[in-house]
C-alpha cells in the first residue's frame, strides 16, 4: 500500500541528478499535473482592489504581471537555485541579459568592472561597447597575467567577472583564490558557469557572489530555447530582480517550461557528453593533422591542476588547432557530415564552431593573440551520440583537411 503523502515527503538536500528532476517542482500529495504547467499569460485577473493593495505590500508568491513573475518561471528559478546551492535565482531572456542585469545590480555610473579577457566574446563586446555608455568602465585581465589580478583593481572596482573553463581555449582559473581577492576588494564576484554547469562546478561554494548561465546552452540542452539565469544570495537577487523587471529582460513562460524539461535530463546528458569529450580529446592528441588540443582533462593543459581541484568532471567542450592553419581548419569543418556547424553549444547534438567567425568575431588582432585564438582554432561541443560515430566523422573530415 502507498504510504500517505506526508510520509512520502522529500528529504532535501538531494544530489544533483535528483535535484534536476525534483527541485522547484514538488507535486507530491497534490491532485495536480505531474509536470509544471505553462502559465502562458502575460497578466493576471485580480479579484478586487484589496488584492492589488496586498500585492503592493508584499508581492512574494503572488502574481499580477508575467514580466514581474510567473509560476512556471518561478519553478525554473527554484530548480536552478537548488542546483547552484543559491538562496534564489532570477531567470532572464538570454545569457547576455543575465550579464547586463548582474552588472546593473552591482554597479552604477562611475564604477568599474574587472573582467577576465578570456570570457565569451559577446561578454567582451558588452563590456567594451555597452557598459561605457552607462558610465561603467571595464579593465580586462589576460589569462597570462591572472596571477597579477590584484593590480587591475582600483578604488572604483565594484565587480569581478570570471569564466572557467574559458572560451574557446578551455583554460581553467583558480576560482577560489580569485573570488577571495574580489571579495577582499569589496567587489561583487560573478562567475559565468555556462561551460561547466552546476553539476561539474559550484562557483558559490568557491566564494562567488553570483553565478551566471547562458541557459541557452547545457541547461536547456536541446538547442531549442534562448534563456539566461543568475543565482546567489537573496540580497543579490533582490537587487537584480528589479533590474530584470525594468530592463524587460524577463523569460517567457513557454521558454521556462522548455528549460524545466531540459534540466530534468541535465545529469544524464552531462555524464554521457563528458565521457565522449574525454575520448575525443585523447584521440585528437594522437592525430597528425592536429597541432594542439585544448581540454582541461589533459595533463599539461592550462589550468589542469585547478580543474582537478574545482571541477567534478572536465566538461563537454574540446577545442583544437588544425595543423597548417585557417584554410585547413575551414576544409575540416566543411567536410564534417555528422557534426553540425553551429554558432552555439550545449545541445544533445555534437556541433563545431569557428570562433574567429562566431563568438570572437570583432575582437582585435591583439585581443585574439592574447586569447590564443587563431583561424586554425575550432571548437567542438560534444553531444551525447555514440562516440565511435563522432570519431569516424572527425577522422574522415581531418583526412580531407
Ligand atoms: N556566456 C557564455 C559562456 C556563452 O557561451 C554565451 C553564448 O554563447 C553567453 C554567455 C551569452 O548567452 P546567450 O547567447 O544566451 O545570450
Amino acid at each position: 500500500m502507498r504510504k500517505p503523502a506526508s510520509a512520502r515527503r522529500r528529504q532535501a538536500p538531494y544530489d544533483g541528478a535528483t535535484m534536476c528532476i525534483h527541485s522547484g517542482e514538488d507535486r507530491h500529495g497534490q491532485a495536480a499535473p505531474l509536470t509544471t504547467p505553462i502559465e502562458q499569460t502575460s497578466v493576471y485577473a485580480l479579484p478586487d482592489v484589496e488584492a492589488l493593495r496586498q500585492y503592493a505590500k508584499d508581492s512574494s508568491g503572488k502574481y499580477i504581471y508575467t514580466r514581474y513573475g510567473n509560476p512556471t518561471i518561478a519553478a525554473v528559478e527554484q530548480k536552478i537555485a537548488a542546483l547552484e546551492g543559491a538562496e534564489a535565482a532570477v531567470a532572464t531572456s538570454s545569457g547576455m541579459a543575465a550579464e547586463l542585469i548582474a552588472v546593473l545590480a552591482a554597479c552604477k555610473a562611475g564604477d568599474e568592472v574587472v573582467s577576465m579577457l578570456d570570457v565569451y566574446g559577446g561578454t567582451v563586446k558588452l563590456f567594451e561597447q555597452v557598459l561605457p555608455r552607462c558610465g561603467i568602465n571595464v579593465r580586462f585581465i589576460p589569462y597570462h597575467d591572472i596571477a597579477n589580478a590584484a593590480r587591475y583593481f582600483t578604488a572604483k572596482t565594484r565587480m569581478l567577472f570570471l569564466e572557467s573553463p574559458t572560451n574557446p581555449t578551455l583554460r581553467c582559473v583558480d576560482l577560489e583564490s580569485l573570488c577571495a581577492l574580489g571579495r577582499k576588494r569589496g567587489a561583487c564576484v560573478v562567475v559565468d558557469n555556462t561551460f561547466a554547469t552546476p553539476l561539474l562546478q559550484k562557483p558559490l561554494e568557491l566564494g562567488a557572489d553570483i553565478v551566471l548561465h547562458s541557459a541557452t546552452k547545457y541547461l536547456g540542452g536541446h538547442s531549442d530555447l534562448t534563456a539566461g539565469v543568475i543565482a546567489g544570495s537573496k540580497k543579490w537577487m533582490d537587487l537584480a530582480r528589479p533590474m530584470m523587471i525594468l530592463t524587460g529582460g524577463c523569460l517567457d513562460p513557454g521558454c521556462a517550461y522548455l528549460l524545466l524539461r531540459g534540466l530534468k535530463t541535465l545529469s544524464v546528458r552531462v555524464r554521457r557528453a563528458c565521457l565522449n569529450a574525454a575520448e575525443i580529446a585523447q584521440w585528437l592528441t594522437q592525430h597528425p593533422k592536429v597541432a594542439r588540443v585544448y581540454y582541461p582533462g589533459l595533463p599539461g593543459s592550462e589550468g589542469h591542476e585547478v580543474a582537478l581541484r574545482q571541477m567534478k568532471g572536465f566538461g563537454m567542450m574540446v577545442s583544437f588547432d588544425v595543423r597548417g592553419g585557417g584554410r585547413r581548419a575551414e576544409r575540416f569543418i566543411d567536410n564534417l557530415e555528422l557534426w553540425y556547424l553551429a554558432a552555439s553549444l550545449g545541445g544533445v547534438e555534437s556541433t563545431v564552431s569557428y570562433p574567429v567567425l562566431t563568438s570572437h568575431i570583432g575582437l582585435s588582432a591583439k585581443q585574439l593573440a592574447l586569447l590564443g585564438v587563431s583561424p586554425a582554432t575550432v571548437r567542438l561541443s560534444v553531444g551525447v551520440e555514440d562516440c565511435d560515430d563522432l570519431l569516424a566523422d572527425l577522422e574522415q573530415a581531418l583526412a580531407k583537411a
